[in-house]
């Protein structure tokens, strides 16, 4: 066999075929590199965990046993609970799944299980696991933990569990270290007081401590933190180079008659925006802004000023949308308010005939078409433009910086401007759009429905449904929403589906859908759609309900396990209601025990302050969108908590791509050759032409 490299596929790796890369492929990982990269999700150690017999009524607790009996209990109510008893060196104790009969033929007596979620009483102590993970199977292996071992939990997907993934990954380590070379100086890391590469890879997956796994983690973070501000410097630095655009004139023959036909005066927060907005087109550079606001802030009309800008210099102006309902929405809305100045939007999709995109790209080509609204259709070779002045991107952190990089590189040198729906604190700001300028919505406009959002709990649940269904049989309609995350996808979808059949068993006279992540697109745009339609009273729906969908008539929304969301996901998903003039309802369906967090997050309805208030709590990693910025996904930084991490890349990326003399120091050479290597996708953006 050839050696293996670092870009190896995985399937080429022992015990990996061709089913596993595929379910590999699902979590990013496509090479031995990946997998090397595959960092786990948090650590479990005998310290952490609390012995059955001590696990408190009340409390909040991971525990982990071995299963010494199991079975499905029926209810009176027709739902069915899967239960499983634990034991250790110090008891016993029930869990209960209520609603996921199918985990009997996952869960067997035997195996060990880690087990984490509230404790409560019902005849005796009883946990209701919020995650489960099976250590070991049935056959004769010893507790993991016994040997007072650190025990790493993988993210996992369905097809492939966490101790599938801890395997290879104990089967592979020791032949793919050798292969990881360490970028930076031993001065350097010894300033930083970092350890090697190597040995933080050997940290983070075969950790001695606790403490040793954060060392190893904080090393991982400062090359990714790097890798990120050396993008963002040098995409600074190009773009003061390159910075010559058009410098449009306000001429007024169309941004004025659109501010006379606005039935509404901006709110002062969109007045600023649109100002800076102005100042940046009207400059002889280019424009590379972002527009940051909540759902309903009104970007979209700031965007349309800005649009008309460019037409009324004789330049055209593109939209592109991350989806097609969305796009169609965007069209329509923008079509509505341009109707008084006859300029009607030319929208240009994928699933559009032949003969209708072939008229749309006639129309572009040869400039009829002076606001084109589309999906990433809009950058595929056979679409030119005339003369595009202007790119707007909505949802920007959907699109990979080539597709943005593709439609800004239709014109010659375009403005750009970027939107997105997901607020982050200006110290964020600083680190993922340190390259842009950033303009931000906090005000709601006026007259606009509002959203109360309650929390209620499981006792409450008869009474929330019977709300449901009133403001169902007045007209309105519902989301019903549930959470689905990585470790425990396949059961996640079988209670979402559960939920759905329950709902549409209660209620015969009304339509209840259902939306998950695994339906194709068009699928799940079809159902989208349908709903919109009014076709469905109620959609159960886990998280892939898009940002931005506009339904005025969906006025209430439930959410489950409210608890398994990060605050700034929660809010995302409530700006998916209170979109029409009256009240809209977001209920929380809490477990007994009402964290306060919720609370908060149901006295607020500001999306920074949100934001806030979650970075505070779980870092950033749950900030959507956050996440992804020029390309790069930010895995292993945490903030806060590595702002030193932070300053230092950023110092350090300043100097090697500044003219610093220490440049020539052999090892910033190899750094910036490193960094060189990347740039190209990251800084693509600011091509000229
Ligand atoms: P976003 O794109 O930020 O989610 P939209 O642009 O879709 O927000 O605006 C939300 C709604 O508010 C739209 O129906 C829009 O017509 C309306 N709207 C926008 N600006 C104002 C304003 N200044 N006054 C009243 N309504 C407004
Ligand atoms: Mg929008």
């Amino acid at each position: 066999m050839s050696a293996v490299r670092l870009d190896t596929p995985v399937k080429f790796l022992k015990g990996i075929g061709e089913r596993r890369a595929e379910a590999l492929e699902r979590l990013g990982i496509r090479t031995a590199q990946d997998l090397l990269w595959h960092l786990p999700r948090r650590y479990v150690d005998a310290s952490s965990v609390t012995p059955l017999a001590k696990a408190e009524v009340g409390a909040e607790v991971a525990c982990v046993g071995r299963v010494v009996a199991k079975g499905v209990l029926p209810t009176r109510r027709g739902l069915r609970i899967f239960h499983a008893v634990l034991r250790d060196d110090s008891g016993v104790l029930e869990c209960v799944w209520p609603g996921q009969a199918f985990l009997d033929r996952t869960i067997a007596v035997g195996q060990t299980l880690l087990v984490s979620g509230p404790v409560r009483f019902y005849h005796g102590r009883q946990m209701a696991p919020r995650e489960y993970i099976i250590l070991t199977d049935a056959e004769g292996e010893a507790d993991p933990l016994s040997a007072g071992k650190v025990l790493p939990v993988y993210p996992a997907t369905e097809g492939l569990s966490h101790k599938v993934i801890r395997g290879l990954l104990d089967r592979h380590l020791d032949s793919l270290l050798p292969l990881a070379h360490d970028p930076l100086s031993p001065q350097l890391r010894e300033s930083l007081g970092l350890p090697t590469l190597q040995d933080a890879l050997l940290a983070v997956h075969r950790p001695t401590s606790a403490a040793e796994a954060e060392l190893g983690r904080r090393r991982l973070a400062f090359d990714e933190l790097l890798d990120l501000q050396l993008t963002l410097t040098r995409a600074r630095e190009l773009a003061k180079r390159q910075r010559s655009g058009v410098a449009f004139q306000v001429k007024g023959d169309l941004t004025g008659p659109l501010r006379a036909a606005l039935p509404w005066t901006l709110t002062a927060d969109q007045e600023r925006a649109l100002g800076e907005i102005t100042a940046d087109m009207t400059a002889p550079e280019r424009m590379h802004r972002l527009l940051m606001g909540d759902v309903g802030t009104g970007k979209t009309v700031v965007a349309l000023f800005a649009m008309l800008l460019a037409v009324e210099n004789d330049f055209q102006a593109a939209l592109m949308a991350p989806t097609e309902l969305l796009a169609e929405q965007h069209a329509a809305t923008l079509g509505g308010l341009l109707e008084p100045l006859g300029i009607r939007p030319q929208l240009l999709l994928g699933r559009q005939t032949a003969a209708e995109k072939k008229a749309a790209r006639s129309a572009i080509a040869s400039g009829a078409a002076r606001i084109t609204v589309g999906t990433h259709a809009l950058v595929q070779e056979s679409t030119s433009f005339r003369r595009l002045g202007l790119v707007v991107i909505d949802e920007q952190h959907r699109f990979g910086v080539e597709q943005r990089a593709a439609l800004v590189g239709k014109g010659a040198a375009p403005d750009v401007l970027l939107l997105t729906a997901t607020p982050i604190p200006r110290s964020l700001a600083l680190t993922f759009y340190g390259d842009l300028d950033v303009s931000t919505l906090r005000q709601r406009p006026p007259g606009r429905g509002t959203i109360r959002t309650a929390v209620r709990t499981a006792a409450q649940r008869e009474r929330v449904l019977e709300f449901v269904q009133r403001e169902a049989e007045a007209g309105r309609q519902a989301y019903v929403v549930l959470p689905v995350i990585e470790e425990s996808e396949r059961a996640d979808l079988r209670a979402a589906t559960t939920m759905a059949d329950m709902l549409a068993a209660r209620w015969p006279d009304l339509s209840v859908g259902l939306v998950h992540g695994r339906l194709k697109p068009a699928e799940r745009d079809d159902v989208m759609r349908r709903f919109r339609a009014g076709e469905m009273q109620v959609l159960v729906a886990t998280t892939v309900i898009e940002v931005g969908i506009d339904v005025p008539n969906a006025t209430t929304m439930v959410i489950e396990h409210p608890e398994r969301f990060g605050l700034a996901q929660l809010h995302q998903l409530r700006g998916r209601i209170g979109r029409g003039a009256g009240s809209s309802y977001c209920v929380l369906m809490a477990d007994e025990t009402v964290p306060d967090r919720l609370h908060a997050f149901a006295a607020t309805e500001d999306g920074f302050r949100i934001a806030e208030l979650d970075l505070q709590e779980r870092g950033m990693g749950d900030l959507i969108g956050a996440r992804q910025s020029g390309g790069f996904e930010v895995r292993h930084a945490r903030l806060p908590g590595d702002e030193d991490l932070l300053t230092r890349a950023r110092e350090l990326a300043g100097r090697i791509i500044g003219a610093d003399p220490a440049l020539q120091r052999p090892e910033n050479q190899r750094l910036r050759e490193r960094a060189l290597s990347r740039f190209p996708r990251a800084t693509e953006l600011f091509r000229v032409g």
